[in-house]
Order: structure tokens, then sequence, then C-alpha cells
């Protein structure tokens, strides 16, 4: 393969600026310019809540890597405010717009990277485009969140009950805001276990959070100020002088589609194993992008900030003709509310189910910290494998102390297609301080094993 003279990104956060500096540590003499509409690149989004928790820290602090960085040191022509309007494959043009002056461009390209990334689902409803509604997904985000809360603001409705919504619970209780959080579905964390969700309720319970489940959210409500005041559902009136709306993400596959690149079932951009998408010369990394999944043995769409980076390295590399291969995901993901640590790795029951696997599951506790020694505190362990071949297929842990770094080792079972067998065997550490003689992990797959087979 030729290598090109001329590579686009468009994107310049997490997967786009690996994929660029990747090619630019590799083979310093291509010419790689990103794209990015945005006036921040190579930002740690993942740290924002963290951030907003604190009000002594800038919200730049989540700067990994400085525009003038990227241009000076790793000599990337990086263009901020510029969107990627339209994509011709045939010509090998992107038509790129420059916001501040409105100039329109025809940019052509020998290999192009679409990092185009995700964006938060708004509501449209009445009153949610008012002030004091917010959405976090990026530093301006961010910035704007820390904004609203030099004002001291006194209570805080947060729309949704996924992962960000519930960090968020946490940093605006911290905060000294009085929250609410409300959540269509019947449950919170949505996917999760019941017996997860339950000790994350506890939790919120016990740290003052209010939440409804089977809540619908119709409209908000301005207060005299002109501000937002109230959110309204089909089951009364909550008061808010801040509402964060966390629904969840959608790709931007726009770009990718005026192009008549593939989009996948999953709704975002189809790509293979080396991050190809369906044109040869066009790459594709990130939340825009499917991501090979282990477990199921397909494509599947679970945005996440560590495939981001990981992809965007291998859609570099591969621009180069490295012909790297991304091995897969397997759906790891943590987070905390308040000192509870929640993680999960690999298929729920239902999902395992959804995907004709005959799943079997167990539910243990087990000490952080060996008998005797002080200070321990339950880990609660979800296992699911499947019934008649053994094999693990996910789990979720639950715990304040030791819980969420287990996933990791379930992660890696899941990877190397375990059977419950070969993970009771594993040799874990043991020592007091951090965990029992039987692990958590093996306490489950010792109980698992019984109805497997
Ligand atoms: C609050 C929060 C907490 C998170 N916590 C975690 C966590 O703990 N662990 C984890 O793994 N992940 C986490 N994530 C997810 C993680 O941040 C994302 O997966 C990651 O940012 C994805 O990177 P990306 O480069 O693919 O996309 P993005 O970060 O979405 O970046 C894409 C960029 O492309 C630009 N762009 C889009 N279209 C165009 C266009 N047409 N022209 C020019 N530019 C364009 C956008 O402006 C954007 O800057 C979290 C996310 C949030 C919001």
């Amino acid at each position: 393969m030729k290598v090109p003279d001329r590579v686009l990104v468009v994107g310049g956060v997490a997967a786009g600026m690996s994929a660029a500096s990747q090619i630019r540590r590799r083979l310093p003499k291509t010419r790689v310019t990103v794209f990015e509409r945005g006036d921040y690149i190579s930002y740690g989004a993942c740290g924002l809540p963290y951030n907003i928790e604190d009000p002594e820290r800038e919200i730049e602090d989540l700067v990994v890597l400085t525009a003038e960085h990227a241009r000076k040191k790793r000599g990337i022509d990086l263009r901020l405010r510029h969107e990627a309007r339209e994509l011709d494959v045939d010509r090998g043009t992107l038509t790129v717009v420059d916001l501040d002056s409105g100039t329109e461009s025809q940019a052509p390209f020998d290999a192009l990277v679409i990092a185009t990334g995700a964006r938060a689902i708004r509501l449209p409803l009445d009153g949610f485009d008012l002030p004091g509604v917010e959405v976090l997904r990026d530093l301006t985000d961010g910035a704007a969140i820390k904004d609203a809360l030099k004002d001291g603001p006194k209570s805080a409705v947060i729309v949704g009950a996924g992962y960000i919504g519930l960090e968020m619970a946490h940093v605006l209780t911290e905060r000294g805001l009085s929250v609410t959080v409300l959540e269509k579905l019947p449950q919170l964390l949505p996917g999760w276990h019941e017996e997860t969700v339950a000790m994350v309720a506890d939790t919120l319970s016990s740290h003052g959070v209010e939440f409804h489940t089977g809540a619908t959210v119709t409209a908000a409500e301005a207060g005299p100020d002109g501000r937002v005041a109230a959110v309204l559902t089909d089951d009364g009136r909550f008061d808010a002088d801040l509402v964060l709306v966390a629904v969840g993400v959608r790709p931007n596959v726009e770009l990718a589609a005026t192009g008549g690149l593939r989009i996948g079932d999953t709704g975002a951009i189809w790509v293979s194993q080396q991050q190809q998408t369906s044109h040869e010369a066009v790459w594709s990394a990130g939340d825009c992008a499917e991501a090979y999944h282990r477990v199921l043995r397909r494509n599947a769409w679970i945005p996440l900030g560590t495939t981001a980076n990981k992809q965007g390295r291998i859609a570099g590399a591969n621009v180069l003709g490295l012909g790297q291969r991304f091995q897969g995901i397997v759906g790891t993901a943590g987070f905390v509310v308040f000192d509870l640590e929640i993680a999960r790795s690999g298929l729920s029951e239902d999902q395992a189910k959804v995907e004709g696997f005959d799943p079997v599951a167990v539910t243990i506790r087990q000490r952080s910290r060996a008998h005797g020694y002080p200070d321990g505190v339950p880990v609660q362990v979800r296992l699911v494998a499947d019934r008649e071949t053994g094999l693990v297929l996910g789990g979720e842990f639950v715990g304040r102390e030791g819980a969420a770094l287990r996933s990791n080792t379930l992660a890696t079972a899941l990877a190397g297609h375990m059977t419950v067998a070969d993970l009771q065997s594993l040799d874990l550490v043991y020592a007091p301080p951090f965990a029992s003689v039987w692990d958590p992990v093996l306490v489950a797959a010792n109980q698992l094993i019984k109805k497997v087979g």
C-alpha cells in the first residue's frame, strides 16, 4: 500500500488526536490536518464530573494536549473551529467551513480518519431550551455547569439515571444542591441487575438524593428571571434551579453518511477490525464508530474513552498501511456514586438471552479484606455464564472498596473466552489487606459452577 501524503482527521478529542499523533510519530513527514469544530482538543471528558465537583479546579485542567503543543511539538496542522460538512469519497475531498469567517473550502485527502464522536441527546420538550438546562458532553458543557454553580443554585433535577446522571447526582450533592433524579424506565441504571441497583439506590438515599423511576418528563418551566425553575412530569412538579439532561448519546455519523459510508445496525459507522470503513481510503474510530465485541463476536456500539484511544491509534497506524487489528471490547465500564464503586464487564443475563445464550447467574457477597483484618466491607459480585458450555458471559461488581478493579479480572476472562472452571482456577492475589483467601471473583465462580454443564 502506498503511504498517503495528505491525511485529514475530523474530530480532535480522544480518537482523532490519537490517530493524528500516531501518524506523526511513526512517519513525521506525513502531512496531517485535524479539523475540530469546537474550541478544545484532546481533553479527558471522563474527568468532567470530578472537575465540576471541585470549584477550585479550572475546567482546562482536563486538557491533555494543548493546541499549541499539538502544532509545535507534534507538527499537526490543527484547525480549531473548522467543521467538516461533506465528504466526497470519489474525488477524495472534504468540504470544510471555518466557523469564524464562514469561509467554505475543499480539502483534498489521500486518507481520512473520521473521529467525530457522539453528542448528548437533548429533550425536544417545552422549556428544555431555557437557560439553566444543561447537558454534559464536552468541555464547554462542563464550563457552563461550573458557571451555573457559581450563582449558588439550591436545587437540581437530573433527567436520566444512567452512569453520567448518577455521577452528577453525587457531584451536585457534594456541591451543596438538593438533587432529584428522574428516570423514565422502571429502575435506576437501566440494564444493570436489580441487586446492583439496590445498593446504588441505598447509597443515593443515604446521601439525601431523591429519585423517581417510571417518571416521564413533560416540560420545564421558567421562573421570573427567565431561567429554568422547575421540571414537570406526568406525576408532579420538581423545583430546579439547574437541570441536567443525561439521557444518553448518539453517534455523529452525518459526515460519514454524506460520503455514502456504511452505517452499521447499531447506528454508528461500520468499521472492520482494522478500523477501516466501507471505503478503503477512510478510517473511523471512537464514539462515532462501532467496535468489535469479543463476547458477541460481532460489532457493537458501547461508546467509551478507553475504546476511542485504542481505536484511534490503530486507525492512525493503518492509514500508514501497518495492518494492525483492534482486538475488541468486552463492554467493561465503571464509575462511582459517593463512596460506592460500580463496574461491569460483558453481558447481563437479559442481553445474553437476546443473543441466544442460555444464561445462569449467581450473586455473592464476600469481604474486601481477609476475615479478621480490620475495615473490610462487602463486595457484591453478579456473575453470568452459559449453562451448556460454561462460558463466562459477564458480570457486575459493587462495593465500597475493591469492587471496580475486580471487573478487570472478569474482562480478562471474557477476552480469553474462559469457562467458569477456568475462572475458578485462576491464581489471584491473596493478602489480608486486599482480599480473602477466596477472592470475591473466585467465590462467585465456585457458586456458579454448580449451575453449569
Ligand atoms: C461526563 C462523561 C464521563 C465519561 N466517563 C467515562 C469513563 O469514566 N470512562 C470511559 O471510558 N469513557 C467515559 N466517557 C466517554 C468518553 O469521554 C468518550 O468515549 C470519548 O470522549 C470519545 O472520544 P471521541 O474522540 O471518540 O469523541 P468525542 O469526545 O465526542 O470527540 C469528537 C470531536 O469531534 C468533533 N466533531 C464532530 N463532528 C465534527 C465535524 N463534522 N467537523 C469537525 N469536528 C467535528 C466534536 O466537536 C468533538 O470535539 C465519559 C463521557 C462523559 C461526557
